[in-house]
């Protein structure tokens, strides 16, 4: 295992208004750098994105998707677009198509979501996960990520894009999320009916059910978000019956790491990269379908070969950036005024940790947090070359 990984980066940010200093020039690089040479003639090869889902077109620009895959034909490989069987169908609402793409757009796990092969997890009583069969066909994987926020596991990137986005639909939802409920949170015998029904009404997201019949008090998968709000705890006081606990979002994210895991033991290191577009870093995933403000300006991409030190990057750089408060739509509810918390838990709370399931794919030996960042043209080091003639329309010109 090395001890330090490489991840380059390009922000945002240019040093002049010319385009050698842009994102578009400093992404070209950035291919050159990662280097493609261990793609070998004929490879199949899966870039593996996120598409959207309905009105949200808040993922990776087609832009660079269609560099990537120029860049993939150049090496030999037959590149492929791959997301779950929904977000392909209708991705041309997004913008995506083959002919935008530069390749095939091939469902992830056949167009019923039914070609799956299994595995069985002991973790949280899970048992058998489908995951997703085009995607195991593959020699060789580019996990192309939107790096934005999540309800649950407080940040979704190159892990998530993996570890849910990889999964036949039944495993994606209920499977994963239903791992939140093996962690006890509630003392059923501390509790009366009277109280359950109590603790229900307090809380205002719904997230809480209660079984009068069997007595039993349900946290909903992936309702209790943002975990500023702990009103159920404060309408709890004097019983002490329920503890909303960090452990409870932990089994998420170590799920994740053990899918993520699995998917990646299916390719070669020399045949994984890990692109991570922070732009449009919305408060929630892309499965919500809908356009959602930034919660803070964009701030690039990051490039890696390694995905634990290429989401610690991306993680780092986007706690770095400025938190926009007037952005926090109200729905998410109150939000933490402690500047020193990442952005991610400033919107869903302390209880959630975005490293979290860095850490355990880094303790699954994924790869290594530890990383060194490489800036593609930083935008003071452009800002000192020499200005090229301005060009504002190149060949073919329609005047
Ligand atoms: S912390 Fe808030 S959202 Fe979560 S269950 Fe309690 S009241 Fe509901």
């Amino acid at each position: 295992m090395v001890k330090t990984s490489t991840v380059w980066y390009g922000s945002m940010i240019q040093g002049q208004a010319a385009r050698f200093a842009s994102l578009g020039a400093k992404f070209d690089e950035m291919i050159r750098q990662l280097d493609f040479c261990t793609i070998k003639k004929g490879d199949k090869v899966a870039l593996k994105m996120h598409m959207g889902f309905e009105e949200d077109f808040q993922t990776v620009p087609v832009y660079f998707v269609r560099k990537i895959v120029k860049a993939v034909k150049e090496a030999g490989g037959y590149p492929f677009v791959t997301d779950y069987p929904t977000a392909i169908y209708n991705a041309v609402d997004r913008g995506y198509t083959s002919e935008t793409c530069g390749c095939p757009l091939i469902p992830i796990a056949g167009i019923k979501d039914r070609y799956v092969y299994h595995g069985d997890f002991e973790f949280g009583g899970v048992g058998e996960i489908g995951f997703a069969g085009v995607l195991h066909d593959a020699d060789v994987l580019i996990d192309v990520s939107h790096a934005k926020g999540h309800a649950v596991s407080d940040y979704g990137g190159a892990i998530k894009n993996l570890a849910i986005g990889g999964l036949a639909a039944s495993s994606r939802w209920h499977k994963m999320h239903g791992v939140e409920n093996s962690v006890d949170w509630w003392d059923a015998d501390k509790c009366t009916p009277a109280h359950a029904e109590e603790l229900v009404k307090s809380c205002p997201r719904g997230a809480l059910k209660y079984d009068a019949k069997k007595h039993k008090l349900t946290l909903m998968e992936g309702t209790c978000t943002n975990t500023n709000c702990l009103k159920c705890v404060e309408a709890d006081e004097g019983v002490g019956c329920l503890e909303i606990k960090p452990e409870f979002f932990q089994a998420f994210n170590r799920l994740m790491a053990l899918t993520t895991e699995e998917i990646l033991s299916h390719f070669d290191r020399e045949k994984r990269f890990f692109f991570n577009f922070m732009m449009d870093i919305t408060p929630q995933c892309n499965c919500l379908g809908m356009i959602q403000p930034q919660i803070v300006p964009d701030v690039g991409v990051a490039a890696s070969r390694d995905i634990c030190a290429v989401e610690e990057a991306t993680l780092d750089l986007i706690g770095k950036a400025t938190f926009l408060p007037e952005m926090v739509p109200p729905y998410i509810g109150d939000f933490s005024r402690d500047d020193k918390l990442h952005p991610f838990q400033r919107i869903w709370g302390r209880l959630k940790n975005p490293y979290d399931q860095v850490k355990y794919a880094e303790e699954l030996r994924l790869g290594t947090r530890k990383y060194r960042l490489v800036e593609i043209m930083p935008p003071a080091v452009a800002a000192k070359m020499q200005t090229p003639k301005l060009v504002y329309e190149r060949q073919p010109t329609f005047y």
